[in-house]
């Protein structure tokens, strides 16, 4: 049987192209799986788990049938919808992954992470990323009206990306100190990420070890997703 992991979709209701293609997904090559991962940033903002926005309600029905019909669905947080919370995986069916997650598939040990956490060299962006996970600052955010929600969640968007059309290509990528720092600490040697948009397999050498890190794609662009089973895994463009 398969896990899929998949990240970055960005769903929005702006691009309903790219949440057709995530359902047929899930009721496609997805369906009947033993797992799926997804692993930060499905949403390209989420402002609240009492967000009843249509587009993200479909999406919500279809991990839970998924869920239902006895695959095993996991959702860790991106830094696009980190509030992700209690609501919604009670509604989805989804389980809450920590991250960083480390898991077992096919007997190889791999760490999952969103990624966000290891681009140590945006100094800028680190220190938004410590002030919107302080629980304080969330419980604040959650008190305010929705539509106050989506005002701040569309500012804090164009911020983004003012911030990476200025920042070097290097500082918004991950650290390899800080990949190999995590993968020495957890004693892996595959990790999975997703969240620089930079999709591909990366071998390299560290602690004495032969080592791989996948990136997955976003669904913007190339939508790659990683397929894994007893043969293998693979890093392959969204089937269907
Ligand atoms: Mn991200």
């Amino acid at each position: 049987m398969s896990s899929w992991f998949a990240s970055d979709l960005h769903l929005d209701p702006a691009t309903p192209e790219i949440a057709a293609r995530f359902l047929r997904f899930l009721a496609g090559p997805v369906h009947g799986a033993r797992s799926l991962y997804l692993l930060g940033d499905l949403f390209e903002a989420w402002v609240g788990d009492d967000d009843p926005e249509p587009a993200h309600r479909e999406v919500i029905a279809a991990l839970a049938a998924l869920a239902a019909g006895g695959t095993l669905v996991y959702v860790m947080r991106g830094n696009r919808d980190f509030l992700i919370g209690e609501r919604f995986c009670r509604e989805s069916g989804a389980l809450l992954l920590d991250d960083p997650a480390i898991v077992t598939i096919a007997g190889t040990r791999a760490l999952l992470s969103h990624g966000d956490g290891l681009c140590v060299d945006d100094g800028a962006y680190q220190r938004l990323r410590a002030l919107v996970r302080d629980e304080g600052v969330r419980r604040g955010f959650a008190r305010l009206p929705l539509a106050s929600r989506h005002r701040l969640a569309s500012q804090a968007r164009a911020g983004s990306r003012e911030h990476l059309t200025t920042a070097s290509g290097y500082i918004t990528d991950v650290s390899q100190t800080a990949v190999e720092a995590l993968m020495d600490s957890a004693g892996v040697n595959l990790m999975i990420h997703g969240h620089t948009h930079r999709p591909g397999v990366h071998h390299f050498r560290s602690d004495g070890a032969d080592r791989t890190r996948i990136v997955l794609g976003d669904w913007h662009a190339t939508s790659k997703v990683l397929q894994w089973d007893d043969a293998g895994w693979r890093l392959e463009a969204c089937p269907g």
